[in-house]
């Protein structure tokens, strides 16, 4: 790879993202610049609390992460990936708010967009259309038992995993606490990182990347990655002394950088994965696009 670019890949965003109460806002072309910018411009160290915010910064961020999330058309997309200098993404829908198949379509015509499939029980022959996502050129799956309201020990998601496993391809499973709504819905606790145990143990053949790795505890996905080798960790909102944890963990070969787009403007995390590698260029590479790319080309 000497002297050779390499792709940079965002392992994780979302394109037309959907949740509940919040649709496409077609003028927003901004980032929000509250709270999460402020994260952003220190790096993601949080000076001010550890573990999961207080209840104002809860609001706050659930609050600026709905506004992110309704800028999430393929347009903005596209122009981040330009501005950032970001040359492949990996697009990631989410069921029931999408279906199997809808990221084929999304993505259609634009090689630089990689589409996930995804499944929700309350889908009608959700396994059919995993498997024409997956042979019509779907690149992975996606799961996030918070929006989904699925425990991650769910039998669905065994059953699923069942169905895609075959494929030969990546699972990115959400891991970490969180609440998208500013009225808390109550399945914060299904993102509990090492609640997937079961599942990343029952497929051992099956790479599970690990969304932002923990969220508000890192220490958990770096807890599954040491005793899983098939768990990989994805990068965003992870401070640089984590990534490095990361890389310590699980290898150079099993950390790959991702933003959450446009939950977070990729510029922060790519810098912050850029830094981790510090002169290495063969770890540079690898975080910033190989490992991903190796899971799904
Ligand atoms: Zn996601």
């Amino acid at each position: 790879m000497e002297g050779e670019m390499t792709m940079i890949v965002d392992a994780h965003t979302h394109m037309e993202a959907i949740i509940h109460g919040v649709s496409l806002d077609p003028r927003r072309r901004k980032m929000t610049r509250l709270l999460m910018w402020n994260f952003e411009l220190m790096g993601f160290n949080n000076p001010l609390w550890r573990g999961e915010p207080p209840e104002w910064a809860r609001i706050v961020i659930a609050m600026e992460g709905q506004l992110r999330i309704s800028m999430s058309s393929k347009d903005n997309l596209l122009r981040f990936m330009d501005r950032n200098g970001i040359d492949r993404t990996v697009v990631h829908p989410i069921a029931p708010f999408a279906a199997p198949g809808d990221n084929l379509k999304l993505c259609a015509g634009e090689p630089r967009l990689i589409p996930f499939t995804c499944a929700h029980p309350s889908q009608d022959r959700w396994e059919e259309g995993v498997k024409e996502a997956m042979e019509g050129g779907c690149k992975g799956l996606k799961i996030h038992p918070i929006l989904q309201r699925l425990a991650p020990e769910d039998p669905f998601y065994f059953d699923l995993l069942e169905v895609f496993a075959p494929y030969g391809r990546p699972v990115m499973a959400h891991a970490g606490e969180f609440d998208y709504y500013i009225v808390k819905d109550g399945y914060s606790a299904y993102g509990d990182t090492l609640r997937y145990e079961k599942l990343i143990a029952a497929f051992p053949q099956v790479p599970f990347i690990l969304g932002h790795m923990g969220l508000y505890f890192p220490d958990k996905g770096l807890d599954l990655a040491r005793r899983y080798e098939n768990v990989y960790l994805e990068t965003s909102f992870q401070p640089l002394r984590k990534v490095r944890e990361a890389v310590g963990v699980a290898g150079r070969e099993r950390v790959m950088f991702g933003s959450d787009w446009p939950e977070s403007d990729s510029k922060y995390a790519l810098r912050i994965a850029r830094k981790a590698a510090g002169e290495d260029a063969d770890l540079r590479d690898r975080i910033t696009g190989a490992n991903i790319l190796a899971l799904v080309s």
